[in-house]
């Protein structure tokens, strides 16, 4: 898994480039709910508390899980009367699948390798055969420490770059 560092910047290139106008690219409360759907599949690590089982990278992380959530959004901004409930849906659902994205893209080390990215397609577990981005290790020594400082790092230097771009491309647009 990348960092929630790598996601959340990411998830705010998706928020640029998946808003129509400058009004929702400057929209706030837009962006972070944007980020925080790139940061949520994650939550999947939690569920080993409910029954034990390893759950991590499996239905959460998927084009299945993304294009639900990003339905309960759309179901939701238009519950609340938003005129733009469709594009808000849409941004939600590919900040989601911006999670997916990434993961297939980074070193894995914790079996199963990959992540079940078609789901509920298929059970299988996918991951990219030569991963542009670091793993991180999930345990406290001065070792790993090093180790994921140095993953950051290097998602900063991946990430931000597009960021910038898409950033620079869309708001300059204006419109
Ligand atoms: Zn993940």
């Amino acid at each position: 898994m990348p960092t929630p560092i790598g996601h959340a910047l990411f998830g705010l290139t998706v928020h640029l480039g998946a808003a129509e106008g400058e009004a929702a690219r400057l929209d706030r409360a837009r962006a972070l709910a944007v980020v925080a759907a790139a940061l949520a599949p994650d939550v999947d690590i939690l569920f080993q508390f409910v029954d034990g089982r390893n759950h991590h990278n499996n239905e959460t992380h998927s084009i299945g899980a993304a294009v639900m959530v990003g339905l309960l959004a759309l179901l939701w901004a238009r519950a609340r009367g938003r005129i733009d409930a469709g594009r808000f849906g849409l941004a939600i659902g590919c900040g989601w699948f911006s999670h997916v994205v990434l993961d297939y893209l980074n070193k894995d080390t914790h079996p199963p390798i990959g992540i079940m990215a078609l789901w509920p397609f298929s059970d299988a577990h996918y991951k990219f055969p030569w991963p542009p981005l670091r793993d991180v290790w999930r345990h406290f020594s001065f070792e790993a420490t090093v180790h994921n400082l140095i993953t950051t790092a290097w998602e900063i230097v991946v990430l931000l770059p597009l960021l910038l771009f898409v950033a620079h491309r869309t708001l300059r647009r204006g419109h």
